[in-house]
């Protein structure tokens, strides 16, 4: 269970926190409303508890947002406010919100209310999973994710996966280093369906374990292929796979991650794990151990999407990070839009004073690749050099030793 604090007051906030932690929920928090949107766009919790009264966005401002946008209309929302108004309370129903709390507020009720929304909240999403069953064939993919889980549970033993490799090249000398292994699903009715749709359901059914593994599997054992046949460069080509946080939990990724090495007998020193920042935040503690065990076989670890979290330097500094991957959207228009530019200059300055290699993401123009080389960016990805491709059409660019013609200036 996740639950979003949104309140710009730090110590209610720190306080709510630590009371949702103790009673072994996973929290996210953000101290103004805009963030808090955006928080709850992209990690889905489960519930939020939002404070009325803050600068700028206010919490009718989230809640009128939040209840606009489909993936997060039917979150539960719970008020905090500090004034015992009517007028405030029926405002607040009026608009959507489930559930309301007076500040200064006793912790029981604080988790009565909590309970209550999720109650409510499970059983309606229990009802819906199972109506959703019987209905799957009918449903449309977009409108309905949770109509993929049948099919998902199927998709392995049917062949659908297929991994797509996307080069990596090194700004130095725009040779290709190694790819990122990325997945893909032909579903047989549906189609095409983008791993952003269906990793959340792999997640959250536990399928991603069976299927990361076959990923780490196949792509092992296509990349020690090339290694063996083609790859001339000064070092054997790398491989970099996507693990999330529900692998990361699992107590057995290690044991899983040292099997599939022995058998496709690949060297844990090509191999970079990316993992996200939210990844690492919902249990920072056992999270260090498993990268440390991780390291100690030799692998490699990288911060995916970095920029889009929480990330501060002090907390990078306590994790054994290899490699920052700088996410796509800071690099896009850092050449016209000087918020990007200073903040992208900035993540490259803070990975260099933390000896990190630092990977550029959704390199897209000619402009933004010049702009990467003048700071000194290591390695860049994106769809400018080439988009993810299948292994056959990969392998024709090592083939062909294609390369980045680096600017100069
Ligand atoms: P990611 O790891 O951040 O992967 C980069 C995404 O950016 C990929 O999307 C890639 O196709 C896309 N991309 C690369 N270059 C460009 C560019 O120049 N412009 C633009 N607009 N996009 C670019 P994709 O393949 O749809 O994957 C989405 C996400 O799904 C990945 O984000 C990753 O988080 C997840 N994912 C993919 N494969 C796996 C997997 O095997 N396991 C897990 N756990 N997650 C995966
Ligand atoms: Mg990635
Ligand atoms: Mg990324």
């Amino acid at each position: 269970m996740k639950i979003l604090v949104i309140e710009d007051e730090e110590l209610v906030r720190e306080s709510i926190l630590e009371l949702l932690e103790a009673e072994g929920f996973h929290t996210i928090d953000a101290a103004s409303g805009d963030v808090g949107v955006e928080l709850a766009q992209r990690h889905k919790p489960d519930l939020i508890i939002c404070d009325v009264m803050m600068p700028n966005l206010d919490g009718y401002g989230v809640l009128n947002i939040l209840r606009q946008n489909s993936a997060t209309a039917t979150i539960p929302f719970i008020f905090l406010t500090a004034k015992a108004d009517k007028v405030d309370f029926r405002q607040g129903m009026n608009l959507g919100a489930d559930d309301y709390l007076t500040k200064p507020y006793e912790a029981v009720e604080l988790l009565e209310a909590i309970a209550t929304q999720l109650r409510k909240y499970t059983t309606l999403s229990q009802h819906y999973a199972i109506q959703n069953i019987a209905v799957e064939t009918k449903l449309d993919t977009t409108s309905d994710p949770l109509a993929l889980e049948p099919s998902l549970r199927h998709a392995l033993e049917r062949e659908e996966f297929q991994i797509y490799y996307q080069p990596q090249v090194n700004l130095q000398s725009g040779q290709i280093v190694g790819s990122e292994a990325l997945l893909r699903w032909r579903h047989s009715e549906k189609g095409f369906i983008s791993p952003t749709e269906f990793i959340p359901i792999a997640e959250a059914t536990g399928l991603i374990i069976p299927i990361g593994e076959w990923v780490l599997h196949t792509a092992c054992t296509q990349t020690k292929d090339w290694q063996n046949r083609l790859h001339t460069g000064s070092e054997p080509l790398r491989l970099a796979v996507n693990l999330s946080a529900y692998q990361f939990s699992n107590s057995d990724l290690n044991n899983t991650i040292i099997k599939i090495l022995t058998e496709t007998n690949f060297s844990p020193k090509s191999l970079e794990l990316e993992l996200t920042e939210s990844l690492i935040i919902q249990d920072t503690n056992s999270a260090i151990q498993i990268m440390h065990e991780l390291k100690k076989l030799g692998i490699q670890l990288s911060i995916d999407d970095f920029g889009m979290g929480y990330s501060s330097l002090s907390y990078l500094q306590q994790l054994p990070f290899d490699t920052l991957k700088i996410d796509r959207s800071f690099v896009q228009n850092v050449t016209n839009n000087n918020g990007n530019a200073g903040i992208t200059k900035a993540i490259i300055q803070m990975a260099r004073s933390l000896n990190l290699n630092v990977i550029a993401e959704g390199v897209e123009t000619e402009a933004e690749l010049a702009f990467l080389c003048q700071e000194n960016c290591d390695v860049m990805q994106g769809y400018l050099f080439s988009r993810p491709l299948p292994a056959k059409e990969f392998e024709q660019l090592l083939i062909e030793k294609k390369s980045l013609v680096i600017p100069s200036y």
